[in-house]
């Protein structure tokens, strides 16, 4: 405790500037700063520097060498590893930083790196565009941006980092640098993916697209239903047009009288979330070949703008749970991997988790695996095990069942996952894999920009060398 009071201290007498924008843990506001959207995690950061502008975030990096401070970053702290912070290291807190700016005419978005996806939804919406995001809106624009980034308009669109323009970075020596295909090409090829390996980010531009409303929403069937269903889906997602968005889960219907019919609460299901971009005739017609197969118990899907649907779950997956999730890229699903995933949801091990297959192809594999450091283009989809329950009792029961789970499916995937569904207990050579025959240009980046490994906390790549 001393050595912290003491970093505080220092900082307090070296970065004037932050005045009360420098949070230790003498200060009333420590916990609430501190905490993670994870509380399985529990980290207690030496102080959390709130950076306003990049040259506070420059300060803080400054003053973090100098003192031989291990660096954390925080966007929106979603992360399920909690990297967002760092036991008695120092926390670069972007969360003030939360500016956006649209130009409708260009269909171009800045936005500044501490904002959260229903914000940018927010200020996008009512110019009828969209940046393809995530599928939860509270999620921060920036962690998800540099891994890769996918959700419903992934097909269409791409991944977030396919319509990243430019970024802004303060690097591990404090300069400032725009990153973008003529300024920093291979920063900027690194940072489409390579996590936050290379430099804090404080800014991003992104291309957006038209987009009015989407025929969106949740069908549930009874888990029974699962097999025929997946067996027939695996077909159909890969050859439906790119504006019909569709990911297969699993769930249990939660207890949530408002949002899910009373004889329907904590019944096990599997489901197709849609975004279908179409009129309704057309949507209803796009829909029809899964949903004639068997009676949906709940059919929610209307039309809506795309922020509706991307916070359509927020309610339900909000922060203070327990998270223990895993990700694995998948080319195919073969007949013992849809039994297994029924078999394995049938005993989830409470109401809020689950497990998602999110498709990737489409417009995703129209970019070369080379053309950026997200690397697993040929994937159709990338499925995350959701070990989720708010009882901390239940943490051990829901690390449980997401590791087995995703260890029986692994014979069936890819070979990797993807970097922002990792916790930090897969180690290395799992991060290697996801960025696959990137990985050794991903070293050679990171001894360009960061050889000392300044920024560590995250999934690692290691400098060249
Ligand atoms: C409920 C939920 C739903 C999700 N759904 C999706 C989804 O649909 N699609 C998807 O692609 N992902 C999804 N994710 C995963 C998400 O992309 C990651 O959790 C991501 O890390 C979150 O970004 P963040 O800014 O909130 O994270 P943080 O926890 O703040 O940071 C995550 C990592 O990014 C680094 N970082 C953050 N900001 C910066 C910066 N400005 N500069 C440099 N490095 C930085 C941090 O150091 C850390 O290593 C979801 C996560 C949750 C919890």
């Amino acid at each position: 405790m001393s050595t912290t009071i003491s970093a505080l201290e220092s900082a307090r007498a070296a970065l004037p500037a932050f005045g009360d924008r420098l949070i230790g843990p003498d200060d009333p506001r420590y916990d609430e700063a501190r905490t993670l959207f994870n509380a399985m995690i529990d980290k207690r950061p030496a102080l959390i520097a709130r950076c306003e502008t990049a040259d506070d975030v420059a300060a803080a990096i400054r003053f973090a060498r100098d003192q031989g401070l291990r660096i954390a970053v925080r966007g929106g702290a979603h992360n399920g590893a909690g990297l967002a912070s760092v036991d008695d290291g120092l926390v670069i807190d972007l969360s003030p930083m939360k500016a956006i700016s649209v130009d409708p005419g260009t269909r171009t978005v800045r936005v500044g790196a501490g904002a959260v996806w229903g914000e940018v939804d927010a200020a996008t919406g009512p110019h009828n565009l969209a940046v393809p995001t995530g599928i939860i809106s509270s999620t921060g624009v920036a962690g998800l941006t540099l891994g890769g980034g996918h959700g419903y308009l992934a097909r269409r669109h791409g991944l977030t980092v396919d319509n990243l323009l430019s970024a802004k970075l303060v690097l591990a020596d404090g300069t400032q640098v725009t990153a973008s295909a003529d300024e920093h090409p291979d920063l900027f090829w690194a940072i489409r993916g390579g996590g936050g390996n290379f430099g804090v980010a404080t800014e991003f531009t992104f291309q957006a697209h038209p987009l009015e409303t989407i025929v969106g929403g949740p069908t549930f069937w009874a888990i029974e239903d699962a097999d025929e269903l997946l067996k027939a889906y695996r077909e159909w997602l890969p050859s439906a047009p790119r504006n019909v968005v569709g990911f297969f889960n699993y769930h249990t219907i939660p207890p949530v009288a408002e949002a899910f019919p009373e004889q329907f609460h904590l019944r096990k299901v599997c489901g197709i979330v849609w975004c279908i971009d179409a009129s309704d005739e057309d949507a209803e017609a796009a829909m029809a070949p899964m949903l004639s197969l068997a009676e949906p118990l709940i059919h929610g899907v209307q039309r809506m703008p795309i922020a509706a649907l991307n916070g359509a779950f927020d309610g339900l997956y909000g922060p203070g749970d327990q998270w223990y999730w895993r990700g694995d890229f998948v080319h195919e699903i073969p007949d013992e991997a849809v039994v297994l995933n029924r078999e394995w949801n049938e005993r989830m091990p409470g109401f809020k988790a689950g497990s998602h297959l999110y498709p990737i192809d489409g417009a995703v594999q129209d970019v070369k695996t080379e053309d950026t450091a997200w690397a697993y283009r040929d994937a159709t989809w990338s499925q995350v095990f959701i070990g989720c329950d708010p009882d901390p009792a239940k943490a051990d029961a829901v690390r449980d069942w997401t590791r087995g789970y995703s260890e029986a499916l692994r014979p069936y995937a890819a070979g990797a996952g993807y970097v922002n569904f990792m916790m930090d207990d897969e180690g290395e050579g799992r991060v290697k894999a996801t960025y696959g025959s990137n990985y050794p240009r991903l070293q050679q980046v990171k001894k360009e920009y960061d050889s000392e490994n300044v920024f560590q906390v995250n999934q690692n790549i290691v400098p060249a060398g």
